[in-house]
């Protein structure tokens, strides 16, 4: 089965679609090279549809939400690329929760909770991650977890179905779900909040993207903690005593402000990052006997 086949059948289901697809763009490291079909389907009969032709034909696909956790492959990628963007409706589903579709911008939803004066969600807000990506990665930020207002998820699993289930069965731990390295695509999330005066959600969001401002290198393309923080430690603290602050391969630099961020400094390749994520690694085993392990997601081409 041939990605021709695979376009055929697009055009045929009237999914839009775009071959060698550039990937950098949609990811914010700005890195890597192109999908081989980039789907953008636009209702859940297509989704359906061209999961089950994926499977059927042994394609291998990969969901992509806002590219906020990923580096992708200078090769680029194989098969295809599914992005949930037309998955993107919020509602209030009674007067303390909020249902939202997964391609949706994490932060629009943080900004309607605020509009409904409903908080939960402030300590979310600057996570540039979409709603679908933020449930997969158990996305969190200052002592607060997605898992700690979500209510239930809605999914389609390996086998087609689409499956409603409750926060308890999703197994979120920190920077891990049920979703962790399967086929899973999900649909959509439920939220339950709390009333709070639309003034105290505002300084706290506002304050909270202040401390990002100033602690994190937002002028620089990254894709947020290059490591996930080992148990005790905190990787940025370990990489900096490791004088590696500045470190640079190619484009890629471990940020001067904060060592827990690789960035893009220009014209950084995925090849640049990863020779920079394995010499942290090295240098922090060697020098701290601590195992760093990337939290950002490598897909693509070896
Ligand atoms: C400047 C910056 C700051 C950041 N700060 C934080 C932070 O404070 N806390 C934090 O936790 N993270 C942070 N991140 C990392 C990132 O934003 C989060 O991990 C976010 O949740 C990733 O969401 P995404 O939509 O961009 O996912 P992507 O990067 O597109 O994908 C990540 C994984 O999720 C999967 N996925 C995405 N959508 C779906 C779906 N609908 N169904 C199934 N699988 C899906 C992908 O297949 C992939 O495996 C930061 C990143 C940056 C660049």
């Amino acid at each position: 089965m041939s990605n021709t086949d695979l376009s055929e059948f697009l055009k045929a289901k009237g999914v839009p679609f775009f071959e060698n697809a550039p990937l950098a763009p949609l990811t914010t490291f700005k890195i890597g090279g192109n999908a081989d079909v980039l789907c953008e389907p636009q209702e859940l009969s297509q989704l359906k549809a061209l999961l089950s032709f994926l499977r059927d034909n042994k394609i291998p696909y990969f969901i992509l939400g806002n590219g906020s956790n990923i580096l992708v492959s200078d090769k680029g990628v194989a098969g295809a690329v599914i992005s949930l963007k037309n998955f993107n409706k919020i509602e209030a589903a009674s007067s303390l929760e909020i249902t939202c579709e997964a391609g949706q911008r994490l932060s629009k939803l943080c900004f309607f909770a605020l509009e409904q004066n409903l908080s939960g969600l402030e300590n979310l807000w600057g996570i540039p991650g979409s709603v679908g990506g933020a449930v997969y990665m158990n996305a969190g930020a200052y002592g607060s977890e997605i898992g700690d207002v979500l209510k239930e998820c809605t999914f389609i699993d390996e086998t087609g179905q689409v499956v409603q289930a409750d926060v308890s069965s999703l197994k979120l731990q920190y920077r891990s779900s049920i979703f962790t390295g399967t086929n899973k695509v999900i649909l959509s999330a439920k939220f339950h909040l709390k009333p709070e005066r639309h003034e105290n959600i505002k300084e706290t969001m506002d304050d909270l993207m202040n401390r990002r401002r100033e602690k994190q290198p937002l002028e620089y393309p990254s894709a947020g903690s290059t490591f996930k923080r080992p148990q005790g430690y905190y990787a940025g603290a370990l990489i900096e005593e490791c004088g590696l602050k500045g470190a640079c391969v190619g484009g890629a630099e471990v940020s001067e402000k904060h060592a827990g961020f690789i960035i893009n400094k220009g014209g950084a390749t995925s090849h640049d990052v990863l020779s920079l994520i394995e010499k942290c690694k090295r240098e922090v085993f060697l020098q701290k006997s601590v195992t760093l392990e990337p939290e950002v997601k490598f897909i693509g081409r070896q």
